[in-house]
C-alpha cells in the first residue's frame, strides 16, 4: 500500500513525511482491517514530527481515521465488510490498571496514542482492534466525520471537565478544528460564548457559528468568562485567559504540548479559587457519546480537503493556522 512515513523528527517545513510503497497490515486477533478514505490532520502530528510528542519511529501519522472494514482477524465479531468506521486517538489501552479500571483508560499505564504509538490513517490501510473502532452516524460523509473523532471526542472531554452550566459564558482561546466544533456544542447546550483568536477569517466563522463576541487574545471582552478553554500551542495564553476568567472558575488546557513555557505566573491572576486543568488523551466513551451527540444536534465540520501526497503542504498551513474548519486527507485508489 501507498503511505505517508516519518522516519525522523525535524521541522514540518522541511517536509519530513515521504510516499512510500509498504507492505499492507494484515488483521491480528480481534481486529480489523480497515481500507482508508479520508484522515484528518490536528496539533498533535505537528507535535510529533517537531518531536515534542516523539512517536515510535518509523511511523504513519494519523489518528482520525474514516473508513471501511475490508475484513476481520480471528475472534472479531463485531463489525462485517463494508461497515463505515472511524479510528480515534487511544488506539489501545491495556483495561487492567487503576486507570483503566477506574473509567479512566485515558490515562492508562500502557495506554497507545493512532499514529503515534502504532501505525495510523496517512496511509490506504491500516488495522486496529475491534473494541477501540466506532461506526460512523450516516449523516456524515467521510472527511465530514474525521474531525469528530479527535478535534470533535476531545473538544467534548474539554468542555465536560470545564465544568460549563447552561446560561454561563465560555471563553475559547484559539479557533481552530476543535474549538468551532465545542462552540456548536456549547450553544446547543445553552451557553454564551466570547472566542479570541488572531485572524479575520477565525473570528468572522466564530461569529457565524454563535459567539456573541470575538476579539483577539489580548482584547478585553464585555465581560468575564466562567470557564475557558484554551486551544492554543504558545504559554501566553494561560495569563490572558485567567485575566478573563471569573471568581472560582476553571482554565482548561487542551492541548498536549506547549510550543513555548508558560510565562512567570502573577499569582493574584490565578487567585479566587481559580482552576486550571489539563486534558490527557480521550476514552472511547468520550468518543462513542460526542458521535452521537453530534449526529443527533448535527455538528457537520467544516473542511479543507488535500490528498494523501499533500499532507506536508496541509500540516505546514496547519502550523499557520491557515486552515479554515479541519484539515482532511482524501485517501483514493492512486493516493497522489
Ligand atoms: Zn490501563
Ligand atoms: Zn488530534
Amino acid at each position: 500500500m501507498k503511505a505517508m512515513i516519518l522516519r525522523g523528527i525535524s521541522p514540518v517545513e522541511n517536509e519530513p513525511l515521504k510516499m512510500e510503497e509498504i507492505p499492507d497490515p494484515s488483521p491480528g486477533l480481534e481486529q480489523i482491517l480497515v481500507r482508508i478514505s479520508a484522515c484528518g490532520i490536528c496539533h498533535t502530528e505537528l507535535d510529533e514530527i517537531e518531536g515534542r510528542l516523539p512517536p515510535k519511529l518509523p511511523i504513519v501519522l494519523g489518528h482520525q481515521i474514516v473508513g471501511t472494514v475490508v475484513r476481520s482477524g480471528s475472534g472479531a465479531a463485531r463489525f462485517h465488510a463494508g461497515d463505515r468506521v472511524g479510528i480515534a486517538w487511544i488506539h489501545s489501552a491495556c483495561g487492567k490498571c487503576p486507570f483503566c479500571k477506574g473509567g479512566n483508560e485515558n490515562l492508562c499505564l500502557e495506554f497507545r496514542g493512532t499514529g503515534c504509538h502504532a501505525h495510523g490513517g496517512c496511509a490506504q490501510f491500516t488495522v486496529v482492534s475491534e473494541d477501540f473502532a466506532y461506526l460512523i452516524p450516516e449523516r456524515f460523509s467521510d472527511a465530514q466525520a474525521t474531525p469528530l473523532l479527535c478535534a470533535g471526542a476531545i473538544g467534548y472531554r474539554d468542555l465536560i471537565l470545564s465544568g460549563i452550566k447552561k446560561g454561563q459564558t465560555l471563553g475559547l482561546f484559539g479557533f481552530g478544528a476543535s474549538a468551532h466544533i465545542v462552540i456548536q456544542l456549547a450553544r446547543y447546550w445553552g451557553c454564551n460564548v466570547f472566542v479570541f483568536t488572531r485572524g479575520e477569517t477565525h473570528r468572522n466563522l466564530a461569529k457565524k457559528l454563535g459567539a456573541s463576541w470575538a476579539g483577539g487574545p489580548e482584547d478585553d471582552p464585555p465581560g468575564k468568562v466562567h470557564c475557558a478553554i484554551d486551544f492554543t500551542p504558545v504559554g501566553e495564553t494561560v495569563p490572558r485567559a485567567l485575566r478573563v476568567l471569573e471568581k472560582g472558575g476553571r482554565l482548561v488546557l487542551a492541548v498536549i504540548r506547549k510550543r513555548n513555557p508558560i510565562p512567570p505566573l502573577d499569582y493574584k491572576l490565578l487567585w479566587d479559587e481559580k482552576e486550571i486543568k489539563s486534558v490527557a488523551n480521550i476514552t472511547r466513551k468520550d468518543a462513542q457519546e460526542f458521535l452521537s451527540l453530534a449526529a443527533e444536534i448535527p455538528i457537520i465540520p467544516e473542511v479543507q480537503e488535500f490528498k494523501l501526497g499533500e499532507a506536508n503542504q496541509a500540516l505546514i498551513l496547519l502550523k499557520q493556522g491557515r486552515i479554515q474548519g479541519a484539515g482532511v486527507l482524501r485517501i483514493q485508489d492512486e493516493s497522489g
